[in-house]
């Protein structure tokens, strides 16, 4: 195991449907990067994610192509391939020896919103992640963290995750969609670059897409 500076490199793993990608993950990726010390931060656009099986997804190469845009500017921002890349299912359980083959020498953190570690009891194989991953955690408006009831369900769940004091916003990519559908600004929500290919590829139109009737709430 190497060592850098006397402490080991640590790699961030944000793993993402990115339908589109939006302020939201760049926070959770930047708050953990300065948190956590992180070398760099891994963008995982998912092939199919297996929580989402029955909803419409964009193209993968949309959703990488978004992506790559949105994190252009960080240098330790990196978009990765290998999730959409091997054959379903998408488990994170099963995504951990494929990083650890690409990565030996680092530490893996598997940075996540409060939505999502709230589910772990529900994903695959939740007692493997908690295993192998540290998990950095954001809040996320609207959710709740309780990390207590879910070592009842997951134990060793507390011990893996450090929580991240960062800002959180309440943007979600289902909003952006229906924002879109609906006409609204996307600006500041996404970045310059993703509105722009949001707009030129026609994704989420109201013609395209159902996403007119899933949100009213306005962005601004
Ligand atoms: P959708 O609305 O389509 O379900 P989403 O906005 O939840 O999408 P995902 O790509 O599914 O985005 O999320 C990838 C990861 O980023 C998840 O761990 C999720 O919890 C986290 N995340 C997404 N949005 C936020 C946010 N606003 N704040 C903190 N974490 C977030």
């Amino acid at each position: 195991m190497s060592e850098a500076g006397g402490r080991q490199e640590r790699i961030g793993v944000l793993g993402g449907t990115f339908d589109p990608p939006h302020i939201g993950h760049l926070l959770l990726g930047e708050t953990a990067r300065v948190a956590l010390g992180l070398s760099c931060v891994l963008f995982l656009p998912a092939g199919q994610p297996p929580h989402k099986v029955d909803d419409t997804i964009s193209a993968e190469a949309h959703r990488l192509a978004m992506v790559e845009l949105a994190i252009s500017d960080n240098d330790c921002f990196t978009a990765d391939t290998v999730d959409m890349k091997r054959p379903p299912p998408h488990y994170t359980s099963t995504l951990f020896p494929l990083l650890r083959d690409k990565f030996s020498q680092a530490e893996l953190w598997l940075l996540i919103g409060g939505d999502s570690l709230n589910d772990l009891a529900t994903w695959h194989d939740p007692q493997r992640i908690v295993a192998d991953w540290r998990l950095g955690v954001l809040s996320r408006p609207g959710s709740t963290l309780d990390l207590v009831a879910l070592e009842k369900q997951v134990p060793g769940v507390e011990q893996a995750t450090v929580v991240l004091d960062g800002p959180s916003v309440g943007v979600s990519s289902t909003d952006i969609r229906c924002w879109t559908a609906q006409g609204r600004s996307l600006r500041y929500v996404v970045p310059h670059s993703v509105r722009e290919y949001i707009r030129t590829h026609g994704l989420y139109d109201a013609g395209h897409q159902n996403y007119s009737a899933l949100s009213s709430e306005p962005v601004s």
